[in-house]
């Protein structure tokens, strides 16, 4: 049932897509996010793409591609389209992808190839120590600001026994923890890596089942079984509901999602709704995938304080947006 991407090589390394610095909504203070590339769901609306398939994968910037032709030359698989003129594959109108997705093999000898950085390879492998030094290296911002280290993906869960050996060793060096998990995992999992965290960013995307199964892939009863057992920790816990334009953008859900989290017992510290936005058209272009929700407008933040106050009249701390800094 549940999809594990277990440690990648044999120097306990895992993939990485991104070590972001300065995060301020992914938790308390500043935030370095740790981004593992590999999820089981498939969400409609994920920002982050890149992180969703668990091997690495090509990035093709039509902006930097002068169609030299360098890249078929070295394609053992016929999986470079013919050059095209610069002009229009520089064209937002024009539907033309560098790689043929289902014929290559990820070879990378395209890549290599590439004298204009317009291919890139999205994933590099770390080791825990590797992460930890580069989370490190920002201790002085942590500590002035109650920040730390966010673990985030992909799916944090996915990847359980590098998880863990990642948050014990931020344990170690005593690193503020924060998970950021869509909880769609075997409860063992979670209840493994939670004494190594200090807060768990929960997200919770519909409360229907089939609703949350064509939105995401799979259906919500694990999620929420796992969020009342992970209430029932005591733990600290912020839910993260990203708001999707036709999928949980009617005030019906919220008043719904509001009651129901207003009843979990434990200690569910905050509730941030995120606003769905566009910024990463340019990501799903780059990797030749063709985005559901490429046409919708970004919610404008400010209409979710309407549904947000349906939250803050059961009692429930919440924002919009989710900054580590906003207590309102
Ligand atoms: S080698 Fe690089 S610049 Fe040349 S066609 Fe291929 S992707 Fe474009
Ligand atoms: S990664 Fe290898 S197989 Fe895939 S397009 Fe590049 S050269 Fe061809």
């Amino acid at each position: 049932m549940f999809e594990h991407f277990t440690i990648v090589d044999a120097e306990d390394r895992e993939l990485i897509t991104d070590i972001q610095k300065f995060a301020v909504n992914d938790g308390p203070g500043f935030r370095t996010n740790v981004f593992l590339k590999g999820c089981p769901m498939k969400c409609l609306w994920s920002h982050n793409p890149e992180t969703i398939a668990p091997y690495p994968e090509i990035y093709w910037k039509n902006r930097m591609c002068h169609q030299c032709g360098a890249c078929l030359d070295v394609c053992p698989r016929d999986a470079i389209n013919p050059p095209i003129s610069p002009e229009e594959s520089q064209s937002e109108t024009v539907s033309y992808h560098k790689i043929i997705l289902d014929r290559c093999d990820r070879c990378m000898k395209c890549v290599d190839a590439c004298r204009f950085d317009a291919l890139t390879v999205v994933g590099k492998l770390m080791s825990v120590e590797q992460i930890i030094d580069e989370v490190e290296k920002d201790r002085p911002f942590y500590d002035n600001s109650g920040g730390g280290m966010t673990l985030s993906g992909g799916e944090p869960t996915a990847h359980g026994d590098f998880s863990l050996n990642l948050l014990k060793e931020a344990r170690k060096r005593s690193l503020h923890t924060c998970l950021d998990t869509n909880g769609f995992c075997n409860w063992e999992v979670l209840e493994k890596l939670i004494p190594y965290v200090d807060v768990v960013l929960y997200d919770v995307k519909h409360l229907d089942p089939e609703i949350h199964k064509k939105a995401t892939g799979v259906t919500n009863e694990i999620i929420l079984v796992n969020l009342e057992l992970l209430a029932k920790t005591g733990k600290e816990t912020w839910i993260r509901i990203p708001v999707i334009p036709g999928i949980n953008d009617g005030m019906d859900f919220h008043e719904k999602a509001s009651r129901y989290i207003a009843g979990l017992a434990g200690n569910i510290a905050r509730v941030d709704l995120i606003p769905f936005h566009n910024y990463c058209r340019d990501k799903y272009n780059w990797l030749g995938l063709d985005w559901p929700l490429k046409d919708e407008e970004a919610i404008e933040p400010s209409f979710l304080e309407i549904p947000a106050d349906l939250y803050r009249e059961k009692g429930l701390l919440t924002t919009v947006g989710g900054s580590g800094f906003e207590t309102s």
